[in-house]
C-alpha cells in the first residue's frame, strides 16, 4: 500500500494547441499529495488553477503527462471508465453549489446515490446530516437556504459518495468572511475524521491557513510550496 493519493508528472496543458493563438496553460508540473492531505493551491486569475483541479478531477483532458489517483492512471482511461472511476472515488464542491432547485436539501444530498441505484443507509445520512449541521434544513428547497448552508448541503451531497479525494474550486468564492471561516472548519473536520484528501482552490489566505500545505502556481508553473509546520507557512497565513 502506497501513501501517495495523487502523482502528478511531467503535466502540460495547451489550450488552442493547433489554432493560431495557442496557450499554455500547465507547464510541466510534476508533484506527489499524500493521502489524506488537506492541499490548497493559490495564485493569480489565469495562472492555471481551475485547469489544474479540473485535469487531476477527470473533468477535463491533459495534453500530455500522467496523473494517477489512489494509484490508478487516469490518462488512459475511457470515458465509461472515468465516469466509474469518479462515482467511487471523488468528490466535488463547487463555487456556485450546482444543487438542483427543484429538488428539496435531502432530495440533492441522496441524488448521487438515487442515480447509482444504490439505497440510501439511514445511519450513514443521519452521520452526515449531524456534522454538517443542516436538519433544519433538509425539506427546505435551495433558495429558502443561505449560502453557508448551501454549500454545506453540497459538501453533504459529495460525502454520501464516500468518497477518498475531494476536489473544490475556490467553494468559499461566493460566501461572506463569517461563512467561508465556518466552511472551512467543516472541510477540516471532514479531512481529519474521515481521512479524505483534500484539493481546494483559494484566493483567500484565511482559507488556506486551514490546509496542510500549499500549491503557489503563477502561468502555469509550480512557484511555491509550503508546508504547515514551516516558518514560511506561518509567515505566509497569519
Ligand atoms: P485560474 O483558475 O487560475 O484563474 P484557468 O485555469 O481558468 O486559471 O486559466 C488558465 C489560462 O488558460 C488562462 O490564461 C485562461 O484564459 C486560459 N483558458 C482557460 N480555459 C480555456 C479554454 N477553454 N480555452 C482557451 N483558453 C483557456
Ligand atoms: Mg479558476
Amino acid at each position: 500500500m502506497t501513501n501517495i493519493m495523487l502523482e502528478v508528472k511531467n503535466l502540460k496543458k495547451i489550450y488552442d494547441e493547433l489554432g493560431p493563438s495557442p496557450k499554455i496553460a500547465l507547464d510541466d508540473l510534476s508533484f506527489e499529495i499524500k493521502n489524506n492531505e488537506f492541499v490548497c493551491i493559490m495564485g493569480p486569475s489565469g495562472s492555471g488553477k481551475t485547469t489544474l483541479v479540473n485535469i487531476l478531477s477527470t473533468i477535463d483532458k491533459a495534453t500530455s503527462g500522467i496523473v494517477n489517483i489512489s494509484g490508478a492512471s487516469i490518462v488512459g482511461m475511457s470515458g465509461a471508465a472515468k465516469a466509474k472511476f469518479r462515482k467511487k472515488k471523488l468528490g466535488f464542491i463547487f463555487q456556485n453549489y450546482n444543487l438542483l432547485d427543484t429538488l428539496t436539501v435531502k432530495e440533492n444530498i441522496v441524488l448521487p446515490l438515487r442515480l447509482s441505484k444504490v439505497t440510501v443507509e439511514q445511519n450513514k445520512f443521519e452521520r452526515i446530516v449531524k456534522e454538517l449541521e443542516i436538519k433544519e434544513v433538509l425539506n427546505k428547497y435551495p433558495f429558502e437556504c443561505s449560502g453557508g448552508q448551501l454549500q454545506r448541503v453540497a459538501v453533504a451531497r459529495t460525502l454520501i459518495m464516500n468518497p477518498k479525494i475531494i476536489f473544490a474550486d475556490e467553494p468559499t468564492g461566493n460566501l461572506d468572511g463569517v461563512r467561508s471561516k465556518q466552511l472551512m472548519q467543516y472541510l477540516e473536520k471532514i479531512n481529519k475524521n474521515r481521512n479524505i484528501t483534500i484539493v481546494m482552490v483559494t484566493h483567500d489566505p484565511l482559507d488556506a491557513a486551514y490546509s496542510s500545505q500549499m500549491y503557489y502556481i503563477e502561468d502555469g508553473k509550480i512557484k511555491n510550496h509550503i508546508i504547515k509546520g514551516d516558518d514560511t507557512f506561518e509567515e505566509y497565513f497569519s
